[in-house]
C-alpha cells in the first residue's frame, strides 16, 4: 500500500471511532496468535503521553497495526528518533504521523513557562517549535511542525519514509489531517 493508501486507512479508522464511539480494532486471541511470529505495523505514531489519547481507539487499530511511541509534548529526541528507525529500517514502515492534541498540558506549561525538574527538557523543545504563541490550539500545531522538521532533519534513511502530522481533539475525538 502506498503512503496516501496507508493516510487513508488512518482517517478511514478515526471516522470509524466519531461513528461508533467504541474501541474497535481486533484484539483478539487468533489475531494475537497470528502476530506470535512479528509485526508489520501499517504506521508509526508519535504522540503525547495525554491519559487521554489512545491511538489504537482513535484510529480503530489492532494488535499488530500501529508502532505507537509516546512522550509528554510529542517532542522528538534520541530515544524518539531511534525508536522511528527501528520501526522504519528493520520493520518496514512506511508512514509516520505525529500528533499533537488540544488542550496539551506540556504545550500549556511551555506557554506559559512553568517548569520543575527534568520538565525543562520538553518544555524546551516545545518553546524552541512556538516561539511567542500564546494560542494552545495553534501552538499545538506548531509543535508538531517543530517535531515534524526535526525529524526530517536528524532521521537516518527518512527517504523510505513519509513523514505527516496532525492533532487530535480531545473532546470531539476527530483528528484534523491538515499538517
Ligand atoms: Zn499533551
Amino acid at each position: 500500500m502506498n503512503s496516501e493508501g496507508l493516510i487513508s486507512r488512518l482517517m478511514i479508522g478515526n471516522s470509524m471511532f466519531l461513528e461508533t464511539n467504541k474501541f474497535i480494532g481486533d484484539i483478539s486471541l487468533d489475531k494475537r496468535k497470528e502476530l506470535k511470529n512479528g509485526q508489520n505495523p501499517y504506521a508509526i505514531i508519535l504522540t503525547c503521553s495525554d491519559s487521554r489519547i489512545t491511538s489504537e481507539a482513535i484510529f480503530s487499530a489492532g494488535l499488530g497495526d500501529l508502532f505507537v511511541i509516546r512522550v509528554a509534548g510529542n517532542i522528538v529526541g534520541p530515544s524518539e528518533i531511534a525508536s522511528i528507525e527501528y520501526a522504519a529500517n528493520v520493520l518496514g514502515t512506511k508512514l509516520l504521523m505525529v500528533m499533537g492534541h488540544t488542550h496539551c498540558g506540556a504545550v500549556n506549561s511551555a506557554i506559559n513557562g512553568e517548569s520543575c525538574g527534568h520538565l525543562a527538557y520538553v518544555l524546551d523543545e516545545i518553546k524552541e517549535g512556538i516561539d511567542d504563541e500564546t494560542d494552545d490550539k495553534k501552538a499545538s500545531f506548531k509543535n508538531v511542525e517543530h517535531s515534524i522538521n526535526k525529524l526530517r532533519e536528524k532521521l537516518y534513511l527518512t527517504d523510505r519514509l513519509e513523514i505527516v502530522g496532525g492533532v487530535y481533539d480531545i473532546e470531539t475525538g476527530k483528528v484534523d489531517f491538515s499538517i
